[in-house]
């Protein structure tokens, strides 16, 4: 049998008040874009997408019925929705419930059986439980089933919600979060490595929206690093609609730390430069945070003390979604997102070049600022700023 709806359930806009509505439209918009990605421009894939209460509906074309394993795998990536179901609907008399639910249930082979009815329609005349008695009764009666309520081969569920009906026997795990959209933009240092890709993840899972910044050390690292960086970014607007990636020129400003400072400050100071730009790019681009891939004590550069001497140098707060993190974490999660593949192709990132033997673990802030006294910061910032590349 065909299916004709989805039904999209979500849990935690529930709990958002009066913002329930906006969050609920970001969901619908977002699903509406996703599936609008799959089909191509003639097939419409269904005919309306909706609000009703508690869930999203699609209402699906006969194009769109067969591409169900296409709509899952984009839906799968779709924050802010827990889970959903491909759903054949029917009229709400007992007699047609029980029609349904049979015909349903014919297709699947099955031993035990439960019927797991959810009526937010609260006129509705009959309970759920004896709306489950009653479906289930039948079900004994033609198919030969038998009811167990714990661990059934097959889980018949019924909804009774507004003037619908919706019947369907699989519910399918959503990426669960906030809807991409509703919690404001973002700036990602994405670098090559496994960590940034991996912290985009949780941070467009909270319902930010990541534009992406890359530094590079061209002619003095390979154009493959750049296009590395692309695919990553690519890969990671399957979790939210298309951004922008910028690329920015870093080896004069490289240059510049290696002969005017301090060699153990090499990498803090990268960093800072890296922050300060990034500040100027959250500006023009009305982002409210710096989001990196660092994660504590995992590299010299990741102690709390030289967290805190990189971040002095900017006002723009910046988050850190892997802090807690252990490696072995990231790099499951990474395999499972498909970043990981790509992270580890072979590369040189800017900061590999240069790198001091006995880099600074403990920076004291006084320091980091006398290491920089013979830079030129303000033109070297502009200067980088003045020279990036976007690319879309
Ligand atoms: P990753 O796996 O994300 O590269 P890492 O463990 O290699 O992280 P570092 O090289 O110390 O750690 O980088 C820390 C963070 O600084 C990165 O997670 C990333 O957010 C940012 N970063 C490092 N290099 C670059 C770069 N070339 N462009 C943009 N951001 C960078
Ligand atoms: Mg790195």
């Amino acid at each position: 049998m065909k299916s004709k709806f989805i039904i999209c359930h979500y849990d935690e806009i529930g709990l958002k008040g009066k913002n329930r509505k906006f969050f609920e439209e970001k969901l619908r918009d977002n699903i509406r874009q996703n599936l609008k990605k799959i089909m191509s421009d003639k097939v419409e894939g269904f005919e309306y997408i909706k609000r009703i209460s508690g869930r999203i509906i699609v209402k699906l074309t006969e194009d769109g019925e067969k591409k169900e394993e296409e709509i899952s795998r984009a839906l799968q990536n779709v924050f802010g929705i827990a889970y959903f179901a491909f759903a054949v609907s029917c009229g709400q008399k007992m007699n047609e419930i029980k029609k349904t639910a049979l015909e349903i249930l014919s297709e699947k082979k099955f031993k035990t059986f439960r019927i797991s009815c959810q009526r937010s329609k609260k006129e509705f005349p009959l309970t759920s439980q004896e709306i489950n008695e009653q479906v289930g009764a039948h079900i004994v009666e033609r198919l030969n089933g038998k009811v167990k309520l714990e661990n059934p081969n097959v889980d018949c569920f019924i909804e009774i919600v507004d003037s619908f009906t919706f019947l369907y026997l699989e519910k399918i795990r959503g990426a669960g979060g906030l809807p991409s959209g509703t919690s404001g933009k973002v700036i990602v240092l994405l670098s090559g490595g496994i960590d940034s890709p991996v912290s985009t993840y949780y941070i467009l899972k909270r319902g930010a929206t990541a534009i992406f910044l890359h530094f590079h050390s061209l002619p003095y690292t390979s154009p493959a690093s750049l296009d590395k960086t692309k695919e990553l970014a690519t890969a990671l607007n399957k979790f939210q609609l298309n951004s922008k990636l910028y690329l920015v020129p870093f080896i004069e400003i490289q240059k510049q730390i290696m002969t005017k400072a301090p060699a153990k400050m090499r990498v803090i100071l990268y960093r800072r430069f890296m922050m300060r730009i990034a500040e100027k790019i959250s500006k023009k681009e009305g982002a409210l945070a710096i989001v990196t891939g660092e994660s504590l004590g995992q590299v010299a550069s990741q102690t709390m003390e030289n967290m805190a001497a990189i971040e002095e140098c900017v006002k723009i707060p910046i988050l850190r979604p892997l802090i807690g993190f252990d490696k072995k974490e990231i790099i499951v999660k990474a395999e499972e997102i498909e970043t990981y593949e790509i992270s580890i192709l072979p590369h040189e990132d800017c900061c590999s070049l240069f790198v001091p033997k006995h880099p600074e673990t403990k920076a004291k802030i006084q320091e980091v600022i006398k290491a920089e006294k013979d830079l030129d910061i303000k033109k070297l910032v502009e200067e980088a700023v003045k020279t990036l590349a976007i690319s879309e």
